[in-house]
C-alpha cells in the first residue's frame, strides 16, 4: 500500500514539475478538484482525444460527430432524470467533520478484501511454481472462495438498498462492517443522505426573469436531442452513431485522487442507435470494440478488467465498466451501457416532439435503442500518465525517471539538440527542427551537457532526441536516440521524417486493434 501511495505522490508531483497538470487558482490556494492542464499537458490530453476521434469517428462510416452546447434547455435534465435521480449518497463523520460517498467507503473496504484475494493469489502462484492455475486456485481456495463471496454479498446487499432508497441500511451496512473514517479512525457517522450533483446557473440578465440551468452533467443529453437532426441531416441510417468530446461538471462529495474525479471534466462519448431488440448484440461488440483500443496502446492486459454491473441505473438493461490498474487500484475508467429507449422516448414525452426512425426495411416507426461508450478524457490521462511513470535502475548504477508515453500520444515527438552551442550546429539543429515541424510536434534543446538533455526528455516522455555533431557537417547524418531502449543509431537527416512517422503515427497504433 505504502508503495502504491508512494508511486501515486511522484505522479502528482511530476505531473507538476513536468508541466501537464497544475492545481486551478494555484496563487489563490487552489480550487478543490479543479485543475489545469499545462504546455506539455494539454498536448497529451489533444493527443488521447484525437487518437479517440480517428478510432471512434473518421474510421467508421457510420459514426458521426458533433459538439453540442455546455447549457441545454432546463427541461432537458427532468426528462433524463438527472433532476430527481443524480443523486450520491453522502455521510458525514461527526467527529472529523469529512463527509464521504457512503458507497465509495463500501466499494473501498470491498477493495481490501480484494486486495487480500490479490496477496493469496501471488502466494500460492510462487508455491506452485509453474503447475500454478490461477482460476482453479482462486475458485477453490476456501479462504479466497470465502473472501469472493464477502464482496458479493456486501455489494448486492449495497445495491438493493440504494436502488430501494434504504438508506438507512447502507448506514446500518457501514456500521455493521466496522468502516471508520480514512483519515482519523472515527466510526461517529451520521446518516446517509442524498445529494444531486448538479451545479446550477442562472440565464439572464435581471433576478426576476433569470431561467435556472444547468451546467450539463453529462454529455449525452446533448447528442440525444440533436438525434433526429443528425439523423435527417447526414442521411444516417441504423445502426449508426453520434461522437462528442466536451466537458462536464459535477458537484462531486468526494473529490479526491488528483485528476481521477474532477468537478469539471471532459466526456469522450459515443452513442449507437439501434434497432430495438439488437442492443444485446451491439453491447457485446462494442465492450470487445472499446477493450481493443485500450490495448492498441500496449499498456498491459493484465491492467484491464471489465466489471458488469449489477446494480442497474434506471435507463439501462446492461452496463459495464472497464477498469483500469490505477495507482491506487483497478478502478473504472470507460462505462459501456445498453441505455434502452429510456431517454429518446423521455424526450419525446417532454418535449412533445417525435424521435423516431422510419426503417425503410421494416416498412415501420420505431424509437431506436441506444448503446453507449462513455469515457473520461481525463481518467485516461491519468492512466496513461501514471503507467508510464517510470524509475529505471541503469547498468552503471545510475537510476533514470522516464515518462514512457504510447508515443502516439506523447506530447513532443522528438528533440533536436545541438552537440554544442557553437561551431554551426545550432544552425543545422534548428533547420531540421524547421523541417520536422510541419508534421510533429518537436522541440530545440541547446542547453545543458547533452547526458542531461536526454535525461530531461526521457522524464519529459519525448520517444526521440536527436543530435546534431560535428560529423552532420560533412555526412548530413544524426545519432537518433530512442527514449525506451536508450539505444542509438545514426541516420540521414532526409530519413528522419519517415523514422518517426513509421513510430508515432496514428495508423501504426490503430491498426493494432
Ligand atoms: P463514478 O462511478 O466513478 O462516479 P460514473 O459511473 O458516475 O463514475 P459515468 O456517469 O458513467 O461515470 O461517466 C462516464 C465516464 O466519465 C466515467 O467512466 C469516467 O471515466 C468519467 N467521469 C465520471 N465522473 C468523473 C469525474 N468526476 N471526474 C473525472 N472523470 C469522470
Amino acid at each position: 500500500m505504502a508503495k502504491q501511495e508512494d508511486q501515486f505522490k511522484r505522479v502528482v508531483s511530476h505531473a507538476k514539475e513536468y508541466g501537464y497538470i497544475f492545481q486551478s487558482s494555484e496563487i489563490y490556494d487552489g480550487l478543490s478538484a479543479v485543475y489545469d492542464y499545462a504546455q506539455n499537458g494539454v498536448e497529451l490530453k489533444k493527443n488521447i482525444r484525437d487518437y479517440w476521434w480517428k478510432a471512434m469517428v473518421q474510421m467508421n462510416d457510420n459514426i458521426v460527430g458533433i459538439d453540442a452546447a455546455i447549457l441545454m434547455h432546463p427541461t432537458t435534465w427532468k426528462a433524463s432524470g438527472h433532476v430527481d435521480a443524480f443523486n450520491d449518497p453522502l455521510i458525514d463523520n461527526k467527529d472529523s467533520k469529512k463527509r464521504y460517498r457512503a458507497d465509495v467507503l463500501i466499494e473501498d473496504y470491498c477493495a481490501k478484501i480484494e486486495n487480500k484475494i490479490e496477496k493469496e493469489v501471488t502466494k500460492a502462484a510462487k508455491r506452485f511454481g509453474d503447475a500454478f492455475n490461477k482460476e482453479e486456485f482462486i475458485t477453490t481456495n476456501p479462504r479466497v472462495v470465502g473472501y469472493y463471496e464477502k464482496i458479493n454479498t456486501i455489494l448486492s446487499r449495497m445495491g438493493k438498498s440504494l436502488e430501494n432508497e434504504d438508506l438507512a441500511d447502507v448506514k446500518a451496512l457501514i456500521e455493521e462492517l466496522g468502516i471508520a473514517d480514512p483519515l482519523t479512525g472515527s466510526k461517529n457517522w451520521t446518516d446517509v443522505k442524498q445529494f444531486n450533483l448538479m451545479f446550477g446557473t442562472k440565464l439572464g440578465a435581471s433576478a426576476e426573469n433569470a431561467m435556472d440551468l444547468y451546467l450539463r452533467p453529462e454529455t449525452a443529453q446533448g447528442i440525444f436531442v440533436n438525434f433526429l437532426n443528425v439523423q435527417k441531416t447526414g442521411r444516417m441510417k441504423i445502426p449508426f452513431g453520434i461522437a462528442q468530446t466536451g466537458k462536464a461538471f459535477r458537484n462531486e462529495i468526494v473529490a479526491r485522487q488528483f485528476i481521477f474525479r474532477m468537478r469539471e471534466f471532459e466526456q469522450m462519448e459515443m452513442q449507437f442507435f439501434v434497432k430495438p431488440g439488437s442492443q444485446k448484440k451491439w453491447y457485446e461488440q462494442w465492450k470487445k470494440n472499446r477493450m481493443k483500443w485500450h490495448l492498441s496502446l500496449g499498456m498491459g492486459a493484465g491492467n484491464y478488467r471489465f466489471h458488469d454491473h449489477e446494480k442497474l441505473a434506471h435507463y439501462a438493461d446492461a452496463a459495464s465498466d472497464i477498469e483500469f490498474k490505477f495507482p491506487f487500484g483497478f478502478k473504472e475508467l470507460e462505462g459501456i451501457h445498453s441505455r434502452t429507449d429510456f431517454d429518446l422516448k423521455a424526450h419525446e414525452t417532454f418535449s412533445g416532439k417525435k424521435l423516431q426512425y422510419f426503417d425503410h426495411e421494416e416498412n415501420k416507426n420505431y424509437v431506436p435503442y441506444v448503446v453507449e461508450t462513455s469515457i473520461g478524457l481525463d481518467r485516461m490521462f491519468l492512466a496513461v500518465f501514471s503507467h508510464s511513470l517510470k524509475e529505471e535502475t541503469l547498468e552503471n548504477g545510475s537510476t533514470r525517471t522516464v515518462l514512457k508515453l504510447p508515443s502516439v500520444l506523447a506530447p513532443t515527438k522528438a528533440a533536436i539538440l545541438p552537440l554544442v552551442k557553437k561551431d554551426g550546429l545550432p544552425e543545422v539543429a534548428k533547420k531540421i527542427v524547421a523541417d520536422l515541424k510541419w508534421d510533429f510536434n518537436v522541440a530545440y534543446d541547446e542547453k545543458d551537457a547533452v547526458g542531461r538533455r536526454y535525461r530531461r526528455q526521457d522524464a519529459n516522455g519525448t520517444p526521440f532526441c536527436i543530435t546534431v555533431d560535428h560529423d552532420t557537417l560533412n555526412d548530413q547524418k544524426v545519432t537518433i536516440r530512442h527514449r525506451d531502449t536508450m539505444e542509438q543509431q545514426r541516420v540521414a537527416i532526409t530519413d528522419l521524417k519517415d523514422i518517426i512517422t513509421k513510430e508515432v503515427s496514428m495508423k501504426s497504433w490503430l491498426q493494432k486493434m
